[in-house]
């Protein structure tokens, strides 16, 4: 059936797989809802245009050719958030000038790490809203630290493992702000700030639940004070499953595990792009193959440091471990994790990471290093107690705690407990659950934005009634 397409929407990821994924997962939702989706990205970590027939693509200039992008620095991003503005001002304004009546550009949503859109949007009087792809606890935790860095930085070795009451699950060492020698440098306090900053625009969607985090929601709002659009868990709200992946997915891992017995295999991925030295790769090895447990281990090209890829196993790993386990350079991972013979996920808490293992009932072992991992493992063993953390990286104790998630009482207990987390979330995105809801109220807020803004600056205000969030929108001209 021919749908009449109403607006457009122009979105701007991130270059990051963890940042392009919920973004291209969004276009998929506000496309099935009528909307024409426009993707400007970037030329590094182009996504791929053939899995997405349904959108259109622009690609920006983002000055980042010849620039180690193995694990982009503060260098790389602000290079990218100059060169693109004027790439995507000059593309909007083409827009603009072709627009037709009934067909136009209704807003740009963009990753908070794409901070430049703000000025461009701004510049154009163009409606924008923020995309949030982790979670309301990182946001939260980040905000109360940059409030007062003082507090918190710096601090000594003895205090690493001491609580935070004020953000409590998290400890000095979950601090999810880049810390180097125990203390956070200038630099890293700016780019926060400007990555939890929203400049002008006029709303905030989360691939989080509402139910799931309500109350920190909440306090976020009064922070922000424009309406927030809870719709997670974004892969399961996009109506098309397409492929998101920038790197090539192995699919021969799922012949091996149709092979494998239902429940028994441990999946172990540390993301796209998290690297762990000689040392942990060898511990891991031989936890692995201590527990006895058959495993699926996604060892990414570059992931370890100073080697191209696995070289550094131990020698006649892999004939050690013949049919029991087996390696890949990067899974499907979505598909993993839904298959029956998936039982645990080893894992570094990337937020989509832990969205999909929880959506198929599979519970973790967390290996959280940076950024919002650590506030992820923290709330993923400490209060959802749906997953163990792995404090040392020592074979023993990872032998150990995958023998524990794999076979123990607790590990039951940890097993019961991710279904019942995944049948709440799956309740938010029935008819009546907030994330269905909240994608309601998305499509009319998107639909009744003013085409261009005049000044002075619009207020909008939100109010959060205790089941979904309530829009009103006030647009004084
Ligand atoms: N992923 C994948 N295959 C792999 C490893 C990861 O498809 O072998 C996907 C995974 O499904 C997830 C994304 O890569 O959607 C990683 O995002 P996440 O937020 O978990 O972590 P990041 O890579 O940003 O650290």
């Amino acid at each position: 059936m021919k749908v009449e397409r109403k607006q457009s929407v122009v979105l701007v990821p991130f270059l990051l797989q963890g940042h392009l994924t919920p973004m291209l997962q969004l276009g998929s939702i506000l496309y099935s809802q009528g909307f024409s989706v426009i993707v400007a990205h970037t030329q590094h970590n182009a996504p791929n245009y053939s899995n997405h027939p349904e959108f259109v693509f622009h690609s920006m200039d983002d000055g980042l050719k010849g620039m180690d992008m193995s694990f982009p620095g503060l260098k790389s991003i602000y290079r990218m958030n100059e060169s693109c503005k004027a790439p995507l001002r000059n593309y909007l304004v083409r827009m603009m000038e072709e627009e037709e009546e009934g067909d136009q550009l209704a807003c740009i949503i963009y990753d908070n790490i794409m901070f430049f859109v703000d000025d461009v949007a701004t510049q154009l009087r163009l409606p924008s809203i923020v995309l949030r792809t982790y979670s309301a606890a990182y946001l939260d935790s980040m905000l109360t630290i940059l409030q007062q860095p003082e507090k918190y930085f710096p601090f000594k070795d003895s205090q690493l493992l001491d609580p935070l009451p004020e953000l409590h699950p998290l400890r000095f060492k979950d601090i999810p702000i880049n810390v180097v020698n125990n203390t956070v440098h200038a630099p890293i306090l700016d780019f926060s700030r400007s990555m939890s900053d929203i400049g002008s625009s006029v709303a905030t969607i989360w691939n989080t639940m509402q139910d799931l985090e309500n109350s920190l929601l909440l306090s976020l709002q009064e922070h922000y004070k424009v309406p927030f659009f809870t719709l997670g868990p974004f892969h399961k709200m996009a109506p098309m499953a397409s492929s998101t992946s920038i790197l090539e997915e192995d699919n021969s891992c799922i012949e091996w595990l149709d092979r494998q017995a239902p429940n028994s295999v441990l999946y172990v991925s540390l993301g796209s792009l998290m690297r762990i030295d000689d040392k942990e790769l060898i511990e891991t090895a031989w936890g692995l193959v201590n527990s006895d447990q058959p495993f699926l281990w996604v060892i990414r090209p570059g992931s370890v440091y100073g080697f191209q890829c696995a070289e550094a196993l131990p020698d006649g790993f892999e004939e050690m471990v013949a049919e029991r386990g087996r390696i890949v350079k990067w899974a499907p991972q979505k598909q993993v994790l839904a298959h029956p013979a998936v039982a645990g996920f080893f894992t570094h808490c990337g937020w989509n990471s832990t969205l999909e293992s929880i959506l198929e009932e599979v519970p973790l072992i967390c290996r959280p290093f940076l950024a919002d991992q650590p506030v992820n493992a923290r709330y993923l063993s400490q209060i959802y107690k749906v997953g163990f953390e792995l404090e040392v990286m020592e074979r023993t104790v990872i032998e150990k705690t995958i023998r524990k998630l794999m076979l123990s009482e607790e590990g039951k207990d940890v097993k019961k407990r991710v279904v019942d987390m995944k049948q709440n979330i799956v309740a938010a995105m029935q008819i009546d659950g907030t994330s269905h809801k909240n994608l309601n109220d998305l499509v009319d807020f998107i639909s009744a934005l003013p085409s261009r803004l005049t000044p002075p600056t619009p207020v909008f205000g939100a109010i959060m009634s205790s089941n979904h969030i309530t829009i009103k929108c006030i647009i004084e001209s």
